[in-house]
């Protein structure tokens, strides 16, 4: 049998990828990570990582990333810059085509994460980490006692609204329909909490500030009518998009997150899924990073099996 070119393949480099980076290095995988982007996912946005165990006092996303990358590479696992195109499985060998080359491998692991859908409003982009937050656990204690508004009618939008209005007194929900999407038991929490109001049929058309956010132009969906409203802050929940693009015939839940079991595993024997792409109740840099250890320790004993297997 040919060998592959490399024992363990991770693509994405988020929190998932470049843990499992380091675990699968560590148990001397030929280990290789592609990225066709910035290293680092969603950790990026954050400004003051004061969640993660162990890390305190709170660190930059950034900074929290570089760590992890050295740790990871310090060990042994590689970084290339590709563009996947398309994966094919043939015996035990994994054919990963990219804009460059084929890369072969005997496990695989989808790391490529979820992005949140943006508004595409002006200043949105300009303002990302300085007030405008896809995140409420992790930026919403930057936010004690300050006017925050959230923007989607959703299950998120609700549970993260809930949230925010424990740490503020002053969390206004703004959803450009006339009820809510979420589950009947937590809009209910929404629409009875008194920190938070709610604003129907409402759109944000802009975000603006000088060094953070100051204010909001909201347009009524009804009467056109145009208003600014003051906010410090501005937690958007219009959904997520995980990207499948790669492994797009997986089975997938009701929200298109790919399923795996408790190791990782998809239906296909070593390939496997880790990080925000998978379907799971707490989406977190400690939940993905779990996730990355657990598939590049399930795919160690993959490997040793499949070598043992090939070689008889
Ligand atoms: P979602 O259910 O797709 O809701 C997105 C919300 O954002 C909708 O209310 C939508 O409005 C609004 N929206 C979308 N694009 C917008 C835009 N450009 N401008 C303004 N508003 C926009 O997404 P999600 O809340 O993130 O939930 C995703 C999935 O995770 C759902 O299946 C949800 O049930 C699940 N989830 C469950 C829980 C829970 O069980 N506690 C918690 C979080 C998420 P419209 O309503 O008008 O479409």
């Amino acid at each position: 049998m040919a060998e592959a070119q490399w024992d363990f393949v991770i693509i994405g480099a988020g929190t998932a990828g470049l843990t499992a980076a380091q675990y699968g290095a560590r148990s001397c995988l030929r280990t290789l990570v592609i990225e066709s982007e910035l290293c680092g996912g969603q950790a990026l946005n954050i400004f003051e990582l004061e969640n993660y165990p162990g890390i305190y006092p709170a660190v930059n996303g950034g900074d929290f990333i570089e760590t992890m990358k050295k740790q990871a590479f310090d060990f042994g696992a590689k970084l290339e810059k590709r563009r996947l195109i398309s994966i094919e499985k043939k015996n035990t060998m994994f054919h990963l085509k990219s804009d460059i080359d084929t890369i072969t491998c005997y496990a695989l692991l989808i790391a490529t994460g979820a992005t949140h859908r943006h508004l595409g409003v002006p200043g949105e982009e300009e303002f990302v980490t300085r007030g405008v937050s896809y995140c409420a656990t992790c930026d919403g204690p930057f936010f004690r006692k300050k006017r925050v508004v959230v923007v989607g009618g959703g299950d998120s939008a609700c549970d993260e609204a809930n949230y925010l209005s424990s740490l503020t007194p002053m969390v206004t929900l703004i959803h450009r329909r006339d009820s809510l999407r979420a589950q009947k038991a937590v809009a209910e929490r929404v629409l009875q909490n008194p920190n938070i109001t709610v604003q129907f049929n409402t759109i944000v058309k802009e975000i603006r500030g000088d060094t953070k956010v100051t204010s909001i132009l909201l347009q009524d969906t009804v009467t056109k009518e145009e208003r600014i409203m003051e906010t410090d802050g501005v937690f958007i929940f219009t959904g997520m998009d995980p990207q499948t693009q790669l492994v797009n015939t997986l089975p997938k839940d009701e929200s298109g997150y790919i399923i795996t079991d408790e190791f990782m595993q998809t239906s296909i024997p070593g390939l496997y899924c880790a990080g925000d792409i998978r379907a799971k109740p707490f989406r977190q840099l400690i939940t993905a990073a779990s996730d990355g250890a657990i598939a590049a320790h399930c795919a160690e004993k993959y490997i040793r099996e499949v070598l043992n297997e090939a070689y008889k």
